[in-house]
């Protein structure tokens, strides 16, 4: 459904990336469970499409937001629309994400600055631009999308992992200095979870990684939504700053 949401009783979340694989699994199960979600993507007619398929696949409200996350008045632009329409956030969810694998050495310039720019700089504007709007919520408490990358690494994903890893750093630093105010901060590092950004992996690859993950098997988004819904309910009211693996036991 589109702009001009009535003022509700249910909580509010963003999810950036939430067009496709994890987003739209965390903001199917966050509209299933009591709140007014709002879907984000690049692009202004995928996220109202995936809003309207949320919203008539679970019954919850939602609406839509656009823009790259990279560029930091896009960001700020869509903040202030769910100001307009929302007055405040209580959940956020900083999810949107690109992936490129590349030995060292041989990884283009272009595709290193962009990698940074969506995952780590995307990721800061998200989080800063939010902040208003999160100091107006409810219990307020956001999930940053890591990945096992950003805390084990693994060989052709060095940059991707630094990526990662930096969301880490954001997640623990904000924790630390949004707690007085409330807003807990938490990430999850999901580790191999079946979407398109998966479909790099050949299958020996894949089953390679089903056979060294102790749970025997990939992940999939909802495994990531329910730890995600988790972290952002009451029932996590104590737990921030901390880094949650979704990944089936690979990393211990
Ligand atoms: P996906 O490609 O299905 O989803 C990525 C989402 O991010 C899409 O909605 C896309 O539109 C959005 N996005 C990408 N670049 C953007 C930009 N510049 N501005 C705005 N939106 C942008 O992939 P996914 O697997 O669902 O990935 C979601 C998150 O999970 C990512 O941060 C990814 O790094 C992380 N992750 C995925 C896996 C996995 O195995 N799939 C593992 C660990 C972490």
């Amino acid at each position: 459904m589109a702009s001009a949401l009535p003022p509700s009783e249910a909580r509010v979340a963003l999810v950036t990336g939430s067009t496709s694989g994890i987003g739209r699994a965390i903001a199917v199960r966050l509209a299933a469970t009591g709140h007014d979600v709002v879907l984000h993507g690049r692009d202004e007619e995928r996220a109202a499409k995936a809003a309207a398929e949320v919203a008539s696949e679970t019954g919850g409200l939602t609406d839509s937001v656009h823009g790259d996350v990279a560029d930091p008045g896009l960001v700020s632009a869509m903040m202030r629309q769910i100001y307009q329409r929302h007055g405040r956030l209580d959940a956020l969810v900083i999810n949107a994400g690109i992936h490129a694998a590349g030995l060292l050495g041989m990884v283009r310039h272009d595709t290193v600055g962009r990698l940074f720019e969506v995952n780590a700089i995307g990721a800061t504007h998200t989080l800063q631009a939010s902040l208003r709007l999160l100091r107006r919520g409810a219990d307020p408490a956001v999930v940053l999308i890591s990945s096992i990358m950003g805390r084990a690494g693994g060989p052709g994903q060095a940059v991707y992992s630094a990526t990662k890893a930096s969301v880490i750093g954001l997640a623990l630093a904000a924790a630390k200095e949004l707690g007085p105010a409330g807003i807990r901060v938490n990430a999850v590092a999901p580790g191999y979870i079946q979407t398109d950004m998966l479909s790099t992996l050949d299958d020996q690859a894949r089953a390679a990684t089903v056979a060294a993950t102790p749970l025997g098997r990939l992940g999939r988004p909802d495994d990531v939504a329910r730890a995600t819904a988790f972290l952002l309910s009451s029932d996590a009211s104590f737990i921030t700053g901390q880094v949650i693996g979704v990944d089936g036991g690979l990393v211990r």
